[in-house]
């Protein structure tokens, strides 16, 4: 009864008494960058002598080193987004996103984080390399966050609770109200992790950080964007906790051909929209099919470029899947998951092949 008391005046009192201070780590704290070439002298485009960096002189295109804080791509993103390029970090995938919160906010063996599983394995991965305890609270049934548990786990030490919505390897968008709750009741950073959200029909929550000091938002190139080989991840948040994981960043982590291929992509904005249209149509198809396979017992709500399903027997769908040369994702040694698959969006042809395989199986 006590807790429940606890949740419901956090909520009531809306408190979001959020200060930076008190979770940042001690040595971050009074940590001073390294300060790089490229750092020291900004150019601003006039004709300039460079004998600063120990580069080679003779151009190729990527003899220079990166721009550290990839302004040209920022300054695109922070338009097409509608925030300032201080509440943008970028990052070599949202991997090394992901591991900075870690380094900044985590002091290891004292504090902990926590996830909600099913969910993307690499949280807990991170929390395990940087010696940080994870605390798992199971998603509910229908796989929405289960606010009264999470809030019975939140302790003094807890400094992250990450949130992946649209969630991989469920497909469904979290309710508004559930992550207001998170949001609302707790006084460490919220990541919802939007790896997914341009498969989604809900919106991003990119334009809730001013509303949301303790609010991290991550997404990524690699998935609606088709540029998962290039690694670049993105992060949103306040101009106060960028600064925080601009001061650990390594100078360097975004190179020259990631920026300049990423620039390319964000700007033509028509291909994108035509590619996600045509996964989601694919999508739609997908699923249609799949009602009529036999051993398939239920398909979930999806808001993502993937559809979770349940069937009889998910080593044996997965093994015969493997000889007719089609890779899966089998999702059942996961919690709530047992005996489901994930079937990943692919053209029009590998989705036919697919669905063609199944039938017959
Ligand atoms: C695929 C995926 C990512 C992307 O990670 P990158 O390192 O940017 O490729 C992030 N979060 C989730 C939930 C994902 O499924």
């Amino acid at each position: 009864m006590r807790s429940w008391n606890k949740f419901r005046t956090s909520i009531e009192m809306n408190k979001t008494e959020f200060n930076i201070n008190k979770i940042i780590r001690e040595n971050v704290k009074g940590l001073k960058p390294y300060s790089s070439a490229r750092d020291e002298y900004v150019s601003d485009g006039s004709e300039m002598i460079f004998l600063d960096a120990n580069e080679n002189p003779f151009e190729n295109g990527v003899n220079r080193y990166p721009d550290p804080q990839q302004r040209s791509l920022k300054k695109v993103l922070a338009d097409q987004k509608g925030v300032s390029a201080q509440n943008i970090l970028l990052g070599n995938g949202s991997d090394e996103v992901l591991d900075l919160l870690f380094r900044a906010f985590c002091e290891p063996k004292v504090d902990n984080i926590i996830t909600l599983p099913p969910t993307y394995g690499m949280y807990k991965v991170l929390a395990n390399i940087n010696n940080i305890r994870e605390k798992e609270v199971l998603l509910t049934k229908n796989f929405e966050p289960n606010v009264f548990e999470i809030i019975e786990a939140i302790d003094a030490a807890t400094k992250i609770i990450f949130l992946c919505s649209p969630n991989n390897p469920t497909g469904n968008s979290f309710s508004e109200e559930n992550i207001i709750k998170v949001l609302q009741s707790f006084e460490g950073l919220v990541v919802i992790d939007e790896a997914y959200v341009d498969f989604s029909s809900k919106e991003s929550w990119i334009n809730k950080i001013d509303l949301y000091p303790n609010l991290i938002i991550t997404q990524t190139l690699s998935k609606a964007y088709g540029m998962a080989g290039i690694r670049l991840g993105l992060c949103y948040a306040s101009e106060e906790i960028i600064s925080v994981l601009n001061k650990i960043k390594p100078p360097y982590n975004v190179n020259e051909l990631t920026q300049k291929r990423a620039l390319d992509r964000v700007m033509d904005v028509a291909t994108i929209k035509g590619e996600v249209t045509s996964i989601l149509e694919e999508r739609e198809k997908m699923i249609t099919s799949l009602e009529d396979v036999s051993f398939i017992k239920e398909i979930y709500k999806t808001d993502a470029n993937f559809v979770l399903v349940r069937v009889d027997d998910a080593n044996r769908r997965y093994d015969e899947l493997l000889k007719e040369g089609i890779v899966i994702r089998n999702r059942t040694t996961q919690p709530l998951c047992e005996n489901t698959l994930r079937f990943t969006v692919g053209t029009k042809k590998e989705n036919e092949k697919l669905v063609e395989v199944l039938k017959l199986l």
